[in-house]
């Protein structure tokens, strides 16, 4: 099939703003050549070749290789050589390149245009018939390998015998003799594996490596690299074809890799790594331990102070940081590529703030350099990124951060070591609340079962303390007080390291940085607050997490979870008996014990906040949770009815708690007795939380600080649900206010997070002064997935096929959730025009969910307290990608 299209651009035709079409690599080539950079040259063979190629039934058009004919008609006029000729051979180098830079792609086949004659001409036109061998011999092996597919260990074991035979232990011992044995054993291996002669005829050796580029582009490697990355299957990927310069002809060449800053800190400094007398692929293999680049500055200043001069030209061309290859031939230097650099969060922020600072960038792009995800690395302990690292086993990464301690198994035990003055690490098979306060002494939790959302997780996150759960991997022997990973035995008081950002474990210790806020990252969060409409809540139960979530910015609390509250050790006990008691009366007097306990929690957290809106969730979870698990508990009293001296009072207690639990069991406790429903059937619990938060707020009105708070009524799915404990929230205002001078401002509101709860959200507005999307529970009942199960079983088959696009429990499902959303808000405003609206679920933290909250006009957004900084940010990219949306209320 013929087409008109322009398939092949020489670098000198093409721009940065052609990435599309060239790739990265060919755009950034191109770029540099237009700017009369030394770029040796060549020309770029387009991405829609490639589709074309497949379109074709992977075959190279003949309209194809005649316009590659061409180029190379125009590329052997301008350097003077031509392929095939011994007396001045054109020798190029073939490298893909995509739009997205793609490590998992094709190799480099470098020296192409090299066969039995020309390589005598390299011989005879450098002198150094070595480097024209070895030159030579690297070809055979790259092409062998990445065009024909015969397996590199081949060609290595050639070069290894020989080496063996001769009594050398480097490469660079063979002498050039040598390497022409070693040439004429690799033709032997061609033609033993191909059943054909390694090809002579360099247009041949060519066309070969272009189809193999445009093959590369469907590899595994590639597809899972895409995959991984989220990057379409359909954009294909270019060719170059470029004139080979040679780094290693002598101690007057080189080659080497620099970025313009230092891409781990951000520091303004050229860092890079040089190679005297060295091809690309040698850095890269570490056959030599590469030197610093101010080595260069030495061996050769002036080349030095030219690279030096091009690298701060590139980077205020590109205006960010660059990546750049660079070859010195005998004293001259080349540029082989530029592309943004990579860097670590600190580095991002460090590098866009100063570019501010020097004029070469606007605030709002600086906002938009840094990537809020990234974030998450600087706002928790982190392990020390410049070590490198032997992972033990792999869990769940339940809760960020990292942690180092010694391992126990029990809870006590990890209490009583922490009062030692003992960093530990918690491991259990899971973890009930009876292990707080073992949680609460260590430094970092590691189970064997359980999801994202199991005990250990939850409590873990809220805590801001690194976790992994559902580590399989390790088998737990309670009554040893060990565990093993295969062979590898841990025992009690063994030190052992924990990533909880990867779900890494490590044996010993691993060095850990604090988390910060840079005066850069400060300045940052400045800009972003200057910029965003959507207000940036935090999820906090404790005083503590109120105080580090307003250091990161929070302007309220948006959620508020009581039943942490219910699970501090001295109130486990009269939480028990609250739960037990036969009567009202009894219920009532361990309510009265819990009263001033909860009063002081909410006391202490208004008052940190200092009267910006505090969210308080009434109690949510069904009551057994509160109670010892049932698998235990049968045993412990089938062991204390067996024993031989009973004690008959414990085991008559424990038989009652076992009736209580069995007579608490739900078949589905996600869909069971909790939330509202909970708080119908006993009203008496939310009665107290209720008395509770309006006692401490007068408390602090007569302080002097003004609070309002917002009372959130968990779980309702129909309006009856609201209007009752609306109603009952009234009458205990009433019956508080009573006795006390003044009066409180406060709201009542809903969590939505039944899907009918969405979808009649006008009836509901009637009785709601806030709606708040409870994410996490709407995406589980909108999908009907219990997330412990889905994260456990399914989730990663059907991220893996493709069913799903994304994991919805980490980004909002605009489409299903997205929609009851956004269903929600509307019926709600239509009703309450002032309606405030805000999510807090674990997607408050997460960029593309915070994005839609902004385009669906909510007010805030909640998420816990390390994630605030990160939302700050997202919510101002938000308005800056989109636009200002203005009032939304
Ligand atoms: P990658 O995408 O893996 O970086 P490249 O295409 O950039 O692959 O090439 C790999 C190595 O080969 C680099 O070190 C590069 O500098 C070197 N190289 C590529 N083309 C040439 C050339 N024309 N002359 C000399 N070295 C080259
Ligand atoms: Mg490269
Ligand atoms: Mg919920």
């Amino acid at each position: 099939m013929t087409t008109n299209k322009k398939y092949v651009y020489h670098f000198n035709e093409g721009s940065k703003e052609m990435r599309d079409l060239l790739g990265g690599k060919g755009a950034n080539l191109a770029e540099m050549t237009r700017a009369a950079l030394p770029v040796p040259p060549g020309f770029t063979i387009t991405t829609e070749a490639c589709n074309q190629y497949y379109n074709d039934g992977k075959r190279i058009s003949d309209s194809l290789i005649q316009d590659v004919d061409a180029a190379l008609a125009k590329l052997e006029q301008d350097t003077g050589k031509s392929f095939g000729n011994s007396n001045n051979p054109l020798l190029v180098s073939v490298r893909s390149g995509s739009v997205h830079s793609m490590p998992g792609m094709m190799d480099t086949i470098l020296n192409l245009g090299l066969n039995d004659e020309t390589v005598v001409g390299l011989a005879n036109l450098t002198n150094n018939p070595r480097f024209a061998f070895d030159s030579y011999r690297r070809f055979i092996q790259m092409f062998s390998n990445v065009v024909l597919g015969i397996d590199s260990y081949l060609f290595e074991e050639v070069i290894s015998d020989l080496k063996e035979r001769q009594g050398f232990s480097f490469d660079p011992e063979l002498t050039a003799e040598h390497w022409q044995e070693v040439i004429g054993q690799f033709k032997q291996i061609v033609r033993k594996e191909t059943k054909h002669d390694f090809p002579q005829d360099p247009k041949q050796q060519l066309y070969q490596s272009i189809e193999a580029v445009f093959a590369s582009w469907n590899n595994q490697r590639a597809i899972i690299y895409r995959r991984l990355h989220k990057i379409s299957d359909t954009l294909g990927t270019a060719v170059n074809v470029q004139l080979m310069v040679f780094g290693n002809m002598g101690e007057d060449s080189g080659t080497g890799v620099a970025f313009t800053r230092n891409p781990s800190t951000g520091e303004m400094e050229l860092y890079g790594e040089f190679l005297l007398n060295a091809q690309g692929e040698d850095v890269v293999a570490g056959i030599r331990t590469p030197e610093p680049i101010s080595r260069l500055q030495k061996v050769m200043p002036e080349v030095y102070e030219q690279f030096v001069r091009i690298s701060s030209q590139l980077e205020k061309h590109y205006q960010d940081l660059q990546d750049i290859e660079f070859t010195v031939e005998r004293g001259k230097l080349f540029m082989l590529q530029t592309r943004n650099g990579k860097r670590t969060a600190a580095a991002a922020v460090k590098v866009a703030v100063q570019m501010v600072h020097e004029g070469l960038i606007d605030r709002n792009t600086a906002l938009l350099r840094v990537d809020p995800d990234q974030l998450n690395q600087l706002l928790h302990r982190r392990i020390d990124e410049r070590v490198n690292l032997e992972v033990l086993v792999k869990g769940l990464p339940a809760s960020p951060g990292a942690a180092t301690g010694k391992v126990v198994f029990d809870a006590d035990e990890a209490e009583a070591l922490a009062k030692k003055g003992e960093k530990v690490i918690l491991v259990r098979p899971e973890t009930t609340p009876e292990d707080i306060h073992g949680i609460i002494a260590s430094e970092a939790i590691l189970t064997s079962r359980g999801g994202m959302t199991s005990h250990a997780a939850v409590v873990a996150r809220g805590m801001g303390k690194a976790c992994i759960c559902g580590c399989e991997g390790i088998k737990i022997d309670l009554q040893k007080k060990e565990f093993r990973v295969g062979e590898v035995l841990v025992r009690e008081g063994n030190t052992i390291s924990i990533d909880g950002s990867l779900g890494t474990v490590m044996l010993g210790e691993v060095p850990l940085v604090d988390p910060e806020l840079t005066p850069e990252f400060i300045e940052l969060l400045s800009w972003a607050d200057e910029v965003r409409e959507l207000s940036v809540r935090t999820n906090a139960d404790t005083p503590e997490d109120a105080r580090k979530a307003r250091d990161f910015g929070a302007e309220g609390i948006g959620l508020c979870r009581t039943e942490h509250m219910f699970m501090a050790p001295d109130r486990v006990p009269i939480v028990r008996d609250m739960i037990m008691s036969e009567s009202i009366e009894e219920r009532q007097d361990a309510l009265a014990q819990l009263l001033p306990m909860q009063q002081n929690d909410f006391y202490h957290i208004f008052k940190e906040m200092q009267g910006l809106p505090v969210t308080i969730r009434l109690l949510d979870p069904p009551l057994h949770e509160f109670l010892p698990n049932l698998e235990e508990l049968l045993l412990e009293v089938d062991r204390l009815r067996r024993s031989e001296n009973k004690d008959l009072i414990e085991l008559r207690t424990k038989e009652d708690i076992l009736r209580k639990v069995r007579s608490l069991h739900e078949m589905n406790p996600m869909l069971g007795h909790r939330g509202c429903r909970l708080g119908i059937v006993n009203p008496e619990i939310y009665a107290m939380q209720v008395e509770a938060i309006f006692n401490a707020a007068f408390i602090l009105l007569e302080e002097g600080i003004v609070t309002e708070p917002e009372i959130m009524i968990p779980l309702v799915g129909h309006v009856n649900e609201l209007s009752l404990l609306r109603e009952m929230v009234m009458q205990t205002y009433e019956r508080v206010r009573k006795n006390l001078s003044g009066e409180l401002n406060f709201t009542v509101g809903t969590m939505i997070e039944i899907p009918r709860a969405a979808l009649t959200a006008d009836q509901i507005a009637e009785y709601a002064d806030f709606f708040s999307y409870g994410t996490n529970d709407l995406t589980q009942t909108t999908f009907g997935y219990s997330r412990d199960d889905a994260e456990g079983k399914f989730l990663q088959y059907y991220l893996d096929h493709k069913v799903l696009p994304e994991n919805p429990f980490v980004v909002i499902d605009r489409e299903g959730v997205g929609k009851l959303i956004e269903t929600g808000v509307k019926l709600g405003r239509a009703v309450k025009p002032d309606l405030k609206t805000g999510i807090c679920g674990e997607h408050g933290g997460e960029k593309s969910s915070i994005e839609f909250c902004y385009l669906k006009g909510l007010n805030y957004v909640s998420c816990s307290p390390f994630r605030v900084p990160l939302a700050r940010l997202a919510a101002a990219q938000a308005t800056i990608k989109h636009g200002k949306r203005g009032k939304v209320n």
